[in-house]
């Protein structure tokens, strides 16, 4: 039992999700809140992250599981580390492959991307073009946003780019507090408007489009990355970030991908459940897979038999492949689907029935019949109504057989 669920509801994952049920969430959510895509929801995109910050850690999931939302603040007892939480870009920026933020800051912004995929994509292996925005260094003015040797130095902040003011705080006490300087807006060069690129407008950086081609290869999974180093957004004195592509997998209607092995399952009928069958079952490449069963084999409900070599291909080695894994189910017949005296007939053919001690008499002292009765509450409450109305005696000798019949 957890204390409380609020983390897992943001996530809309149940408390016992599995490690990769809570990335994949996050990975989805994450994604749709992140505030390039989703300006207004920042507080959203915080709560999520911070839910995943704590699930994701074994130690702070106990910790929350145990003493909830309050206990994670307060940092624990002796857990070390403290209880704040990490910021939501860090936290993305790790997920999604950006490296930490130190190396962020040498490097211009990732973008990530996701597409959504086909399990047929994932066996088969496709080509996707996307349509990406990202920023890039001006080509006319090559970053500088002037004419060369136009800039020149701030006189605000002296070339610093920062200001620094002194704060009173009390007599006798002050502060320094350093803010970006507001001629340049950090920038620590002011260029005047007669020399500015017309391409870029000053900007040094202009928003251009690409169309990237991505290969979807055989055997990728739901969640892969496929990273185009150095094709992010570009930023002038940085190396440029790069594009992350995420592969969401749509569900399949057939099959439920399981590391490389493909799950099914299969309703059988009785008969063909004890006689055998052959049931085609198209395959993600558009062949038929006839599933065939031997007479004389026998098939149990609640079975579970394989394909070899019909699962998933593995990734970089596509010639091999998974298993396909059938998980059966049988579908008995109807009730009375054969006349009473069919049913003799029927059992000769079936394996004896164990114990099969039958009273000789039908002596009311020795036996008590039970009858098996739905337990389904609706059909109960049924035929408790119509015992209410039976003679106590009939019930108590014939039971259920009249019942039935009432
Ligand atoms: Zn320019
Ligand atoms: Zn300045």
């Amino acid at each position: 039992m957890v204390k409380e669920t609020g983390f897992y509801d943001t996530l809309g994952v149940k408390p016992n999700a599995t490690p990769d049920e809570l990335k994949r969430a996050y990975r989805k959510l994450a994604l749709k809140y992140h505030p390039d895509k989703n300006p207004t929801e920042g507080e959203k995109f915080k709560q999520i992250s911070q839910a995943y910050e704590v699930l994701s850690d074994a130690k702070k999931r106990e910790l929350y599981d145990r003493g909830g939302e309050k206990a994670i603040k307060e940092g624990g007892t002796g857990g070390g580390g403290g209880g704040g939480f990490a910021s939501p870009m860090d936290i993305f920026d790790l997920f999604f492959g950006g490296g930490s933020r130190m190396h962020r800051e040498r490097k211009g912004k990732n973008i990530v991307h996701q597409i959504s995929v086909t399990l047929e994509d994932l066996y088969n292996g496709a080509t996707r073009k996307l349509n990406v925005q990202k920023n890039t260094i001006c080509e006319r003015c090559e970053g500088r946003g002037s004419r060369k040797g136009a800039a020149q130095m701030c006189m605000t902040c002296h070339g610093t780019g920062m200001q620094v003011r002194v704060h009173q705080l009390i007599p006798g006490m002050v502060q320094q507090v350093s803010t970006v300087c507001h001629s340049c807006q950090g920038q620590g060069q002011r260029i005047s408007h007669k020399d500015r690129c017309k391409a870029c407008v000053g900007r040094k950086i202009l928003r251009q489009k690409k169309i990237l081609e991505v290969h979807i290869d055989k055997g990728m999974r739901d969640g892969q990355k496929i990273v185009f180093h150095g094709e992010g957004d570009q930023e002038p004195g940085l190396e440029p970030g790069d594009i992350i592509i995420v592969l969401d997998q749509r569900e399949h209607s057939r099959f439920t991908r399981k590391g490389e092995d493909l799950v099914m399952s299969m309703e059988l009928q009785l008969v063909e459940a004890l006689c055998g069958f052959k049931k085609p079952v198209p395959t993600l490449d558009n062949r038929t897979l006839l599933i065939t069963s031997h007479p004389g084999e026998l098939i149990k409900p609640g079975d579970t038999k394989c394909v070899l070599n019909e699962g998933m291909p593995m990734y970089r080695r596509p010639f091999e492949k998974g298993r396909l894994i059938i998980h059966f189910s049988v579908v008995f017949p109807q009730a009375n689907f054969l006349p009473k005296h069919k049913l003799k007939e029927l059992e000769r053919y079936l394996p004896e029935k164990m114990d099969a001690e039958q009273p000789d008499s039908m002596d009311d002292d020795l036996y008590i019949y039970a009858d098996l009765e739905d337990c389904d509450l609706e059909n109960r409450k049924r035929r408790h109504h119509q015992y209410y109305y039976m003679d106590e005696d009939d019930y108590a000798s014939t039971g259920g057989v009249q019942c039935q019949t009432s």
